[in-house]
């Protein structure tokens, strides 16, 4: 009888002891660490900024291990099921890290394998595209879908896709990184990646939509008296209605919508959804500007602005956790 409680009590603990993930999510601005439950509720979470000095880059996975500490010296009894990690891209997934990230002074950041030394459980290392696409369709509108895109808009374009319920990786990890398609032949932009003219990223980004205003501007011999210094800037002329600004929207709506039409044809989605800054600003505006040029030849996904906002990313790195451990 006395064994017969104690398995009951230890299966009820061992039950208890994967209802968690440790989520990082990191960012050349910022590093966010969460403790996520099965269902996508964000128990604890703290934000620091990225550690931008020290001898190498092992100086952020040092934070992001104090970080953990304090998450989970407030909830002691949580016992995660792994820790996943959203990270700021290009990886190197051989050695476990970003490599050669740009806005962040470091060649390398190991980040799997300080985490696992530590803490002695699984880690899982995804892009923060690939994180953001399984969290949507763990937590948000994809749920029970297999086929999924999403897309980020924000300092640069980013996106992940789910074909046939699998998350496409690549060869480098690096698959459907749509942000660096050519969807403009006409105004000779140069891509922040800096290896490519006309890149998407490098036309409609957030930190690229003042330089395709200007060379937009320009091209079409409009005289604009201050030109807008942000994207932000931009939106709100056309919001106030500057005729310039709003045939300028017009040519960015041509650019994203013939973005989303390649993704529609690479990818055959039954959902996409957009997020990051850029969209959560100003989403219905885009939205429409896209479904109004969107090849009309294709047979369109439901298009959607995700709902889950600044934490899916997050949330995608708690789903790649459980998904190893259901
Ligand atoms: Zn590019």
């Amino acid at each position: 009888m006395a064994v017969a409680r104690l398995n009951k009590r230890y299966r009820i603990k061992y039950n208890i002891m994967h209802h968690h993930a440790l989520a990082i999510d990191l960012g050349a601005t910022n590093v966010r660490v969460a403790l996520v439950s099965r269902s996508g509720k964000v128990i604890a979470k703290i934000k620091d900024k990225t550690p931008k000095h020290g001898k190498n880059g092992a100086v952020i996975s040092q934070r992001i291990i104090e970080m953990i500490g304090l998450v989970m010296a407030k909830h002691p009894d949580a016992r995660p099921a792994g820790i996943g990690i959203s990270s700021m891209g290009p990886l190197d997934y051989q050695r476990g890290g970003p490599l050669h990230s740009p806005n962040i002074p470091f060649t390398f950041v190991p980040l799997v394998e300080p985490l696992r030394r530590k803490f002695s459980l699984p880690v899982f290392l995804l892009n923060d595209a690939n994180a953001a696409v399984l969290g949507e369709q763990r937590f948000g509108a994809g749920k029970k879908k297999k086929n999924l895109v999403y897309i980020t808009i924000s300092t640069g374009i980013g996106g992940g896709a789910i074909v046939d319920g699998n998350l496409l990786l690549g060869g480098s990890g690096n698959a459907a990184e749509v942000g660096h398609m050519i969807v403009d032949t006409t105004h000779n932009i140069r891509c922040s990646c800096k290896k490519g003219i006309g890149h998407w990223e490098g036309c409609a980004s957030g930190r690229n939509i003042p330089k395709f205003f200007k060379t937009w501007a320009k091209a079409h011999g409009k005289k604009i008296a201050v030109m807008p210094a942000t994207a932000k800037d931009v939106f709100d002329h056309a919001r106030s209605g500057n005729a310039a600004a709003r045939g300028f929207l017009d040519a960015l709506h041509r650019v994203n919508a013939r973005a989303i039409s390649n993704v529609i044809v690479a990818y055959d989605p039954e959902l996409i959804t957009i997020g990051g800054s850029v969209v959560f600003m100003n989403a219905p505006v885009l939205l429409s500007g896209i479904k109004k040029y969107v090849d009309r030849h294709l047979k369109t996904p439901e298009i959607r602005v995700s709902r889950l906002g600044d934490d899916i990313a997050l949330l995608g790195a708690a789903a790649a956790a459980f998904a190893q451990n259901k």
